[in-house]
């Protein structure tokens, strides 16, 4: 560790060349070792700059926050990360340390685990002594009854119900102009670039496609086209990617709705950006109107704590139902979620969510052809995807798409000590994997099973018993 006159010397080096990122980065990292913490800040915060979506720079500036106890904002600069599996360790760790500073016990013990059990050279057990005792294996809730009594904050695992966001005070919205934030795509993805999932696609085809590309068929046995779709599944099975694909297969053009396009901290502002997005939606039709995270939207109304929080879930519902019946014509509402077992029944009634599609994580054959898919723009030399296949047991798409980020970054690096473009090979990919940790779609099941074994009257959840009855995964 550099002393202060070392110190100095990068200060001034960073000041002579301030878009040297490696440079700053360093002298960010030395500077949080030597607890200049609001230099060390700064100094993230103009890396950060250079380098927006840099997952360690992020890392340091969410550090340097807890240590000056800006719970808050270290957990902003986390957030895009703790989002996605296979989020950094050393993430986990300090996500624990603001979540615990934020009274968020429980969410603070399951990052720190999750961290833990990824990287445990990162254990701290003084961290550790404050954190929650492990939680017993969740039971299915008792009919009627909430089932969960504390808030969840950042970093909802799918075990842990979503709180629906409830200030302490409802706060009313300054006036303004409703426009959504969410954006109009139009992917180049189809369902060709959906590897396996045959059943799923083929469901989805009946379900969204062909009564638009078909209508007299429909309207000849009476069908109106309409209701929508709830897929779900582990994390990462490829949820995004199959919903995207539907707008692109249909020609359609494709929004994709976050939790950040619809929550807002002024009460009814968050049914008033449900309305605009559903408006775009239908200015924009044919359109393909993808709800992320859905939970979080259409929780229970039962769970709810606050009359106003519920208000969002009645205007989610108004809406699928559209003013009249043509209101949402040609807008096919599709929507993914970890967690379906908290979602309101409401949204399952004809005409809503009236479809539940499971998305399975991949067996050999489709993480094959995920790879092959993955990999179809890349320079390859001779590659056995089936090969990596076997070794990549418990990875799902996200992780595989892990990999073969990983294996590109590797060989971009040797293309460039070799001074020529070198082709990925079979080795690269196998290398690759090692790397990676896998999504945890065995505790995914275990949490599934917990809430569906035994409330499958209806059927619903048929699809995923035979995965949670055992044998599949
Ligand atoms: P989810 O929404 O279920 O969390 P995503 O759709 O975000 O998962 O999947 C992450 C990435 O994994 C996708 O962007 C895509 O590149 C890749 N992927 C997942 N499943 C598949 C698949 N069946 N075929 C091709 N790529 C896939």
């Amino acid at each position: 560790m550099p002393d202060d006159a070392g110190l100095q010397a990068l200060r001034e080096a960073a000041r002579f060349s301030p878009d040297n990122l490696p440079l700053r980065r360093h002298l960010a990292a030395q500077l949080l070792a030597q607890g200049y913490l609001a230099e060390a800040e700064a100094e993230y915060r103009a890396a950060l700059l250079l380098a927006p979506k840099d997952p360690d720079i992020s890392a340091g500036l969410a550090e340097a926050f807890v240590r000056q106890s800006a719970f808050g904002a270290a957990l902003s600069a986390l957030e895009p990360f703790l989002a996605a599996p296979g989020y950094p360790p050393r993430m986990g760790v300090i996500a624990a340390r603001a979540l615990l500073g934020e009274g968020d016990g429980t969410g603070a013990a399951y990052r720190y685990r999750d961290a833990v059990s990824r990287d445990p050279s990162l254990a701290d057990p003084d961290l550790a002594a404050r954190l929650a005792p492990p939680p017993p294996p969740a039971q299915p809730p008792a009919p009627g009854q909430p089932d969960h009594a504390q808030p969840y904050g950042h970093g909802r695992p799918y075990g842990q119900p979503y709180q629906p966001y409830a200030p302490p005070q409802p706060v009313h919205a300054p006036p303004g102009v409703d426009q959504s934030t969410a954006e109009v795509e139009r992917p180049p993805v189809t369902f060709a670039d959906v590897a396996g999932m045959e059943a799923v696609k083929e469901s989805l085809r009946v379900k969204l496609l062909l009564p638009v590309q078909q209508p007299e068929l429909f309207a000849a046995y009476g069908k109106r086209s309409g209701g929508g779709v709830l897929l779900y599944g582990p994390p990462g099975a490829g949820k995004t990617h199959l919903a995207r694909a539907a707008a692109g297969e249909l020609g359609a053009s494709f929004v994709n709705v976050g939790l950040a396009d619809i929550l807002d901290m002024y009460v009814g502002s968050s049914e008033r950006n449900l309305r605009a997005t559903f408006e775009m939606a239908r200015r924009n039709r044919p359109c393909v109107l993808f709800f992320d995270e859905v939970d979080a939207l259409a929780a229970r109304r039962s769970d709810m704590r606050q009359a106003h929080t519920r208000q969002l879930v009645n205007q989610f519902l108004a809406e699928l139902d559209g003013v009249d019946e043509h209101a949402n014509e040609g807008v096919l509402v599709l929507a993914a979620t970890n967690a379906p077992w908290y979602i309101d029944v409401a949204f399952r009634r004809p005409g809503r969510f009236d479809q539940l599609v499971f998305v399975p994580p991949p067996d050999t054959a489709a993480r094959a052809a995920i790879l092959r898919i993955l990999c179809r723009d890349k320079p390859l030399a001779e590659m056995d995807f089936d090969a990596v296949a076997r070794v990549t047991e418990q990875f799902v798409g996200a992780d595989l798409k892990g990999v073969v980020d990983r294996a590109v970054e590797a060989k971009l690096h040797q293309s460039i000590s070799a001074g020529r473009p070198l082709p990925m090979s079979t080795p690269d990919l196998l290398a690759a994997a090692q790397t990676v940790r896998p999504t945890s779609v065995r505790e995914w099941l275990a949490t599934a099973r917990n809430y569906v074994l035994h409330a499958n009257e209806s059927g619903a959840w048929d699809e995923l018993m035979p995965w949670i009855k055992g044998g599949k995964w």
